[in-house]
């Protein structure tokens, strides 16, 4: 339920909150990396008491992090609960949480994201036809909706707004629209980011650096724009137990081998618990853009 501290590419110094018990998400999208959706749904239910969520963080938090982060594996607010974790989270930090968007129709949704201080927006197109082909939404879902919810959220919400746009290879997108929509939204800050570790789709491949750049010109006419488009640096936390570090991390994202390494270093174990782990049929080795990546197999 809790894992890291994780070095994130936009928070900082990062506490990790994954409140499903399993990948359950509105979208299966094609660069999503902990796999395909089994379990596409857009039903809010309840997962785990926000007492016992706020147990596990208290148990763990031991040093001062940026933020504590909802980041699971899968959308957040499908967590009918997700507002009030959030709530009695907030003595113990900071709280943020990166949400695909894709429920912030509803309004329930949108008064509990209010409880964050932090709140991060997917934004990958404004294209109906591209959502579709990119995002693989769950049949009820629709864009328009979708981006009406987003900006009637921004209107009402005083706390940070950012938005992250993934860029792929091989896809036509209007960044003209994508700008036009973010100008509206007013985020404190838009990300572009692109693939960095493996993804659904064998065939997935990042943006090339001209279509970034022109993205992260056309967006800069209108709000604030960073790239997301390198690694984070090595400084995960550790438990002293290292099966349970690389598999709470996993479990939301593939480690890159020198990450596995310096887990393993810090923990003090040797690579022996890796290849227990594979062949315990838990973890699985890809490569993706040149590197090794170990992912948590499902
Ligand atoms: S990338 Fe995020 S929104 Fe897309 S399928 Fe994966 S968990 Fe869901």
């Amino acid at each position: 339920m809790i894992f890291g501290y994780v070095p994130s590419r936009r928070l900082g110094k990062s506490l990790g909150v994954n409140n499903l018990p399993e990948k359950l998400c509105s979208y299966s999208c094609v660069y999503c990396q902990i796999g395909r959706t089994k379990n596409l749904t857009i039903e809010r239910r309840a997962f785990y008491k926000p007492e016992e969520i706020r147990k596990a963080v208290e148990n763990v938090l031991k040093e001062k992090v940026d933020y504590i982060t909802f980041v699971p594996n899968g959308e957040p607010t499908l967590d009918i609960n997700l507002g009030r974790s959030a709530e009695i989270l907030k003595d113990l930090g900071k709280v943020a949480v990166i949400s695909n968007s894709s429920l912030i129709w509803m309004e329930d949704v949108r008064h509990d994201l209010s409880f964050f201080d932090l709140v991060s927006l997917k934004l990958d197109t404004t294209n109906e036809r591209l959502w579709r082909r990119i995002n693989r939404p769950h049949r009820d879902l629709k864009l328009d909706k979708i981006l009406e919810g987003m900006l009637e959220f921004s209107r009402n919400y005083s706390g940070t707004l950012i938005t992250e746009t993934m860029l792929l290879d091989g896809f036509e997108y209007d960044f003209e629209n994508i700008a036009n929509f973010l100008r509206e939204l007013k985020p404190d800050r838009a990300y572009i980011s692109i693939p960095i570790r493996p993804p659904a789709e064998r065939w997935v491949k990042p943006a090339n650096p001209y279509v970034v750049m022109k993205a992260y010109e056309v967006f800069s006419k209108y709000v604030k724009v960073d790239l997301l488009t390198d690694y984070e640096d090595l400084n995960f936390g550790f438990s002293g137990d290292a099966k349970r570090d690389l598999l709470s991390i996993t479990s939301v994202h593939p480690l890159r081998e020198e990450a596995v390494l310096e887990i393993l270093k810090k923990d003090n174990a040797d690579f022996s618990v890796v290849e227990e782990l594979i062949n315990e049929g838990k973890l699985e080795v890809r490569e993706f853009g040149g590197k090794r990546f170990y992912v948590r197999r499902r």
